[in-house]
């Protein structure tokens, strides 16, 4: 922290700061000092000292003075860990943007991972294990109580964090003990964040906010053959098994743009695969789309994996990239 202070006033001379924030002062004495009116205290008369060598104030009306940080601290009435965040965002601006701090928050994610074996051992036990792909995806682990202090450190607020759904109303994380991963919209930017409960319920968790399209579109939009999944834990082991050409729409309900995207091209060719449940919900709908996307002149195709099986539990059942080609072929002939 106190790296962070003296990086941060050597960064941020005093006399810009409070220029930046409508301080106006005339030089006197020395070519450093300049006095101006109090933003502290009510005054008419200017007692408002700075010098711009020693980046220090003192006013002569209130009796208080200090350095950047203590200026910040009393004119913001911030305590000392709040002004450091205070000036960390003045420093860098861009850094605070929401998408930005959704990024921040998937790497805190994705650091922890291989701190926690329950998530690893989780990630194990639905067929995910290339080390590669996970990087790639910056697949994360929330193990709950460590983000909020992460993100605030850095410099972002609680009332932000709050904003973006990442703590919640008592200010604790929101994402507890979830698989987390980025959501990427169709320009390669993490639009929300998914968590997969390891343990718990709700099993699904996403930020109050717009998913961003189809997942990774911009990474698979060039094919014009694409398989459509439902979730994200079945996306990694077909990209695993070399079906990069895999997006999902977090669900069997497309939005109207996601389905905009599937229909981006004409010569597109969609194989829909999603889950065989007890009701038939996953079925009826795949059957929908397809009629849909072939009225719009698209192919589509709804494939069936053997044995009730969804994506992601025949690769963990021991399937190979052969015998779900063979299913994608089998379900051109139907
Ligand atoms: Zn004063």
């Amino acid at each position: 922290m106190q790296h962070d202070v003296e990086l941060l006033k050597s960064k941020i001379p005093l006399l810009d700061y409070l220029k930046r924030h409508n301080w106006s002062g005339c030089r006197v004495g020395s070519r450093h000092e300049f006095v101006g009116r109090c933003p502290l205290h009510e005054e008419t008369q200017a007692s408002f000292y700075v010098n711009a060598q020693k980046n220090l104030f003192y006013c002569h009306g209130c009796g208080r003075g200090g350095d950047l940080l203590r200026f910040v601290q009393l004119s913001l009435r911030l305590n000392f860990r709040d002004s450091v965040a205070h000036l960390k965002r003045e420093l860098h601006p861009a850094l605070f943007t929401e998408g930005c701090v959704l990024v921040q928050a998937a790497s805190f994610y994705h650091s922890q991972l291989d701190r926690h074996e329950e998530a690893r051992a989780y990630l194990r036990k639905r067929g995910v294990r290339d080390e590669d792909l996970i990087s790639r995806l910056l697949i994360g682990y929330a193990p709950g109580g460590s983000l909020r202090g992460y993100l605030t450190e850095v410099g972002s607020t609680v009332d932000f964090l709050a904003h973006l759904g990442l703590v919640d109303g008592r200010g604790r994380d929101s994402f507890y003990r979830l698989i987390v991963v980025p959501c990427l919209d169709s320009n390669g930017n993490v639009a929300n964040l998914y968590g997969r409960s390891i343990d718990g319920l709700p099993a699904h968790r996403f930020l109050p906010r717009a998913k961003g399209g189809l997942f990774a579109w911009d990474r698979v939009c060039d094919s014009n053959r694409i398989i459509l999944v439902e979730g994200l834990f079945d996306l990694m082991v077909l990209w695993q098994a070399g079906f990069t050409h895999t997006t999902c729409g977090y669900g069997i309900h497309l939005t109207a743009a996601q389905f905009a995207q599937l229909c981006d091209r004409s010569d597109r060719e969609v194989f829909i695969v999603f889950d065989s449940d007890g009701n038939g919900a996953g079925q009826r709908a795949a059957m929908h789309l397809a009629h849909r996307l072939r009225s719009g002149g698209l192919r589509a195709h709804v494939v069936t994996l053997p044995d009730g099986h969804d994506p992601n539990s025949y690769f963990v059942a021991g399937a190979t990239a052969a015998d779900f080609q063979a299913c994608l072929d089998q379900g051109c002939r139907l």
